[in-house]
């Protein structure tokens, strides 16, 4: 049975230019009930020789990484066993650096694809024109309180995009932690991980590589579609033989931790379930609930749930499922 575990996948330590150890950062992480936190500092993996005591002092699962901060754009490499080097990548083969990490079983992430570049963040705006066919996820949220940000809808929508031409990417949260704020609204991501009573840092990244992940700044959304012999969680592919016209759809709420963290009004969620077919249904949910929908799958490429409601008084998209896909 998989169990969901939340994640902070960017935040920076002393290493580059955070303002905290990397035990300090587990520390805030431990407090606000987050099971694990990537750490993926700039250009270095100083902070790694830390992870394995910080873990065990604190039992919060840190996933070494790294932030790739090249001049045209940044990306979050996960799952390396040494550092990767990008500066004898030229400008047009990139493809040639994802492929290095993915030899080393490493997954790669585009980070804030939309962020402000020069002169206020060089390589802040993703400029290649490769890597989101063979990028492994792409952080369509980024910072805190990210639903409002103009440059996140533009990754929400690229990411819509990329699911409609047939890409398969998985959607996460980065909240680019520099300092801790205590005040402020961050996203999670969350993953289904395998792996028993205490799954570990590698159950996290096959959910990872997988697209088993939901990203929520309160309530965590679940989508799953069932026929009478089997059952489909974000990540998994419905294959084409045999499959019936109408699958049973469950939308579930679950409280969690961060919510404790956030001004969320608990009474008013409603789900939209999107898909490449436009909008499939509209599910009212309540916390700690589900609705179940027949839904015909004809047509369906990839299909998502959208979370909406309202956090600081502000009706937004507060939460999203990764899609589950079809086999076509
Ligand atoms: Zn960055
Ligand atoms: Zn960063």
């Amino acid at each position: 049975m998989n169990r969901w575990l939340s994640f902070e996948l960017h935040a920076h330590t002393l290493h580059s230019d955070g303002a905290h150890t990397l035990a300090e950062l587990a520390g805030f992480a431990r407090q606000r009930g987050y099971d694990g936190l990537a750490v993926t500092d700039h250009n270095t993996i100083a902070a790694w020789a830390e992870w394995e005591a910080v873990t065990a002092a604190t039992g919060v699962r840190i996933l070494p990484g790294l932030e790739w901060t090249t001049f045209h754009g940044h990306a979050l490499l996960l799952n390396i066993p040494q550092y990767v080097d990008w500066r004898a990548l030229g400008t047009f083969d990139l493809e040639r650096g994802i492929r290095a990490v993915h030899d080393q079983g490493g997954l790669f992430g585009i980070a804030h694809p939309f962020r402000l570049g020069n002169p206020i963040c060089t390589g802040g705006y993703w400029e290649y024109r490769a890597g989101h066919g063979s990028a492994d996820y792409l952080e369509v949220w980024s910072q805190s309180l990210p639903a409002a940000r103009t440059g996140n809808q533009r990754a929400f929508q690229w990411w819509t995009r990329l699911l409609d031409a047939g890409c398969r990417i998985t959607a996460v949260a980065g909240s680019d932690l520099h300092r801790l704020a205590p005040a402020e609204a961050l996203a999670r991501t969350y993953l289904a991980v395998d792996g028993g009573d205490d799954p570990g840092p590698a159950a996290a990244i096959r959910a990872l590589r997988s697209g088993a992940v939901t990203v929520s700044m309160g309530p965590l959304v679940t989508v799953e579609l069932r026929s009478a012999a089997q059952s489909w969680g974000a990540g998994s592919v419905v294959p084409a033989a045999d499959r019936p016209s109408i699958l049973e759809l469950e939308v579930a709420l679950r409280s969690t931790a961060q919510m404790a963290w956030v001004e969320i009004d608990r009474t008013d969620f409603r789900a939209v379930i999107s898909s490449n077919r436009g909008e499939v249904c509209q599910v009212p949910l309540g916390l700690d609930g589900a609705a179940r929908r027949s839904i015909d799958v004809n047509g369906l490429r990839w299909m998502r749930a959208e979370l909406f409601g309202r956090i600081q008084g502000v009706a937004q998209l507060i939460a999203f499922s990764n899609p589950i896909y079809f086999q076509i």
